[in-house]
């Protein structure tokens, strides 16, 4: 069958012990001496939170894995579809809101998020800027009925999206792991047959941010503008986002702050025109004026206290230009991404008016079903309750970041214990089948060699005005890749929830 001829090969070869320990130690050397590192967890399991704890290489394969080149292309060439999708569907209040009002009811998050936007509505936006930093992830689909591989999307993730700043370091390591042949000969000649692309990832969403900077435009207050990004208190991945705000100064030569979002009410205030200002603890009477506010916290409910949910209005009702806003961040829950990609649809339409983009978009989208009481609602409360059926799906909340899926046989035992008034909350979609490939992942220190799945994210930036028509696109860009790799015996996939690593892509045809 088809997907032999991609994968049925002895690619990566098996590895003599001292190969092994070779690999590693390069590996290692290499990715500390790079920044291709995470913050280490503490003897108790947390995550170090001091500015003198340790870093440690990033769970890494040893090899790029291969890639059905088409399927890599098609990715990256509908991304700015993708993104001008998503600013359109965070645009369009008046269909955004009837998906809120569904679930509002049963989901206090998203009834908090939405009443958050009226609250600045009532009062009025003063800024019709947005910026929109996104990760499209997908899986190569080559089912044994299917006679080629095609890629469909496991979801888009909208705020907080991780690995932007490390992502083009897998791939530069990877090209020195062959390049200085450490690698055995096989693995180095399939290497040399495909070709590892280029990933401009760190530099293209920086110049997203940047131009989001610039558009703000100058401030007539005469404080210094600067960037924020609001962080977690304690966050391990702290080095993808320092790379971004170290290439990000290098580009606009503003400061770029981390503020912990638990903090946002202690450091900032809003001026008489609502403009976000911003002193830092260290020098508490300087003042800069915040032009852009990048989340990389606040995407979970778990994250919310009564402090946080009134910075997260704050910072709504400034002037900042927010990657993302409320609205866009209540568009990248998995309910929208159901509606459009439930089989026969009409919804994509409305936001993408190009017919061949359109199609393009949807033969991406596996099939998903709501779990409400709607036709397809119905259809889909009848196949997750079906013991046999249920195994083709996967149950998915509107939660982000991992661990909150349930899979395939699980799904009715689990579903016999969430009240009916609850189900609407979830959707169900079909799983994609990947093709089976082997890689060996580095995680602590130890090596795991055997079957892979892997998923490949594609950025994307876009910064748009909204106006009494609609949106204007000012900046909309495809910004490189990510490729996780995770093993075949996991269903999750999240690298900091423990169960991926990055890896890069060897493109090969089909
Ligand atoms: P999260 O917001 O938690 O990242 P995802 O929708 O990305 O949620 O699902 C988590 C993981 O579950 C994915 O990384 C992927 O490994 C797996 N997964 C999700 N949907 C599918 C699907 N339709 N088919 C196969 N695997 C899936
Ligand atoms: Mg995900």
């Amino acid at each position: 069958m088809a997907a032999t001829s991609l994968y049925q090969s002895s690619y990566p070869p098996q590895l003599t012990p001292e190969q092994q320990e070779y690999l590693a130690t390069t590996v290692h050397e290499w990715t500390i001496t790079n920044g291709l590192v995470v913050r280490l967890r503490s003897a108790n399991g947390a995550a170090e939170d001091s500015e003198t704890s340790h870093a440690g290489t990033i769970p890494i394969t040893l090899f790029p894995s291969r890639f059905p080149a088409d399927c890599f292309l098609e990715a990256l060439e509908i991304q700015t579809a993708y993104n001008r999708l998503y600013a359109a569907v965070a645009s369009d209040e008046e269909w955004l809101g009837r998906v809120v009002q569904e679930l509002a009811p049963i989901d206090s998050f998203i009834a908090k998020l939405w009443e958050i936007h009226e609250t600045v509505k009532a009062e009025g936006y003063v800024q019709d800027l947005s910026f929109g930093l996104f990760r499209s992830d997908y899986m190569v689909h080559y089912p044994e009925t299917q006679e080629r591989p095609t890629i469909k999307q496991v979801e888009i993730n909208v705020n907080s999206a991780a690995f932007g700043g490390l992502a083009p370091q897998v791939t530069s390591l990877h090209r020195y792991l062959n390049s200085v042949n450490a690698y055995p000969e096989s693995a180095s000649s399939t290497i040399r047959a495909g070709s590892l692309p280029p990933n401009p990832s760190t530099e293209r969403i920086v110049a997203g941010l940047a131009a989001t900077h610039a558009a703000y435009g100058p401030s007539p207050s005469n404080h210094p503008l600067c960037i924020v990004l609001i962080v977690q208190d304690i966050e391990r991945n702290v080095f993808d986002q320092k790379h971004l705000e170290l290439s990000l100064f290098s580009e606009t030569k503003a400061n770029v702050f981390r503020l912990p979002f638990t903090q946002v009410l202690q450091h900032t205030r809003l001026d008489t025109e609502r403009r976000l200002l911003y002193s830092p603890p260290a020098f508490p009477d300087r003042i800069y004026e915040v032009s852009t506010v990048y989340f990389r916290a606040g995407q979970s409910p778990d994250e919310y206290n009564e402090v946080t949910w009134e910075a997260r209005t704050h910072l709504e009702r400034s002037r900042a230009i927010k990657c993302p806003s409320v609205l866009l961040h209540l568009a990248g829950f998995k309910k929208v991404q159901q509606i459009l990609a439930t089989p026969d649809s009409p919804h994509l339409a409305r936001f993408l008016a190009a017919e061949r983009e359109c199609e393009r978009v949807r033969a991406t989208f596996a099939p998903m079903y709501p779990m409400d009481m709607s036709l397809d609602g119905l259809k889909g409360r009848e196949m997750a309750t079906n013991p046999e059926i249920a195994k083709r799906f996967v149950l998915k909340p509107q939660r982000e970041a991992g661990g909150n899926n349930i899979y395939r046989g699980a799904i009715p035992a689990f579903l016999q214990n969430v009240p009916e008034s609850q189900w609407p909350g979830y959707v169900l979609m079909e799983m994609i089948e990947p093709p089976a490939q082997r890689n060996a992942i580095l995680r602590d220190g130890e090596l795991q060699s055997g079957g892979v799945i892997c998923e490949l994210g594609v950025w994307g930036t876009v910064l748009w005005r909204r106006t009494d028509q609609g949106i204007e696109v000012l900046k909309n860009d495809e910004a490189g890749y990510l490729l996780r790799t995770k093993s075949d015996q996991s269903e999750e996939g999240g690298v900091a929830a423990g169960f991926g690593s990055l890896d890069s892509v060897c493109l090969v045809d089909v």
